[in-house]
Order: C-alpha cells, then sequence, then structure tokens
C-alpha cells in the first residue's frame, strides 16, 4: 500500500511513520498506528488490573493466561486473598468466583 508522505503517519499521536515500525488496522486498513499506539488499542486487557498485556520487549510474543475467555497477565493469576500463583496444575488450580480469582482451599 502507498500513502501520500503527509498521511503516513500515526492515527492516534500523529507521529510521521516515514522509516518507523508501524501496524495498519486489521479492520480498516486507512488506519495506521506506530507501535506503541497500536498495542495500546489492540492489546489483551487483563481481567484483575485492566492493564493492557503487553508483548515482551523487543519481540512480539505476548506472555499471559488465558482462562474462561479472559486474558490475565501472569503475575496477576493468583488468588486474591492468600496471593498464591494459580496454574493448571491440580493442586493450584484457579476457581473463579465473578471476576475474582481464588485457588482451592480460599474459594469455600
Ligand atoms: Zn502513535
Ligand atoms: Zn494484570
Ligand atoms: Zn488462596
Amino acid at each position: 500500500q502507498t500513502y501520500h508522505p503527509r498521511c503516513f503517519k500515526c492515527c492516534e499521536c500523529g507521529l510521521c511513520l516515514d522509516g518507523l515500525d508501524f501496524a495498519v488496522n486489521e479492520e480498516d486498513s486507512y488506519k495506521i498506528y506506530c507501535h506503541k499506539d497500536y498495542f495500546k488499542i489492540f492489546s489483551p486487557r487483563c481481567a484483575v488490573c485492566n492493564g493492557t498485556i503487553d508483548p515482551i520487549q523487543g519481540t512480539n510474543e505476548v506472555v499471559r493466561v488465558v482462562s474462561a475467555d479472559a486474558d490475565y497477565h501472569i503475575d496477576c493469576y493468583k488468588c486474591q486473598r492468600c496471593q498464591m500463583q494459580l496454574t493448571d496444575e491440580p493442586d493450584k488450580m484457579c476457581y473463579p468466583l465473578g471476576k475474582m480469582l481464588f485457588c482451592y482451599n480460599c474459594r469455600l
């Protein structure tokens, strides 16, 4: 795709993207974004802290926990009462209660 040089800028912050990394909105290819805004808008959001789940710096790899159709930071995926890290292991399974996450012992 070609753009007028003056149109070739992030539609969020207006940064000129000439020579920079950029990303195109998959649904609306007329909208282009700088990397920062693209991840801000399209990154999955953690269901606990509501923050975006950013890729590891310098990569496109996003580390997250996906459970019951929600996304979580690894660090946020823990029992909200005793703070134990939850995993798929049988004794550390997550027992969600509404939007809250609990371990087996704390959900009672
Ligand atoms: Zn931008
Ligand atoms: Zn989080
Ligand atoms: Zn617990």
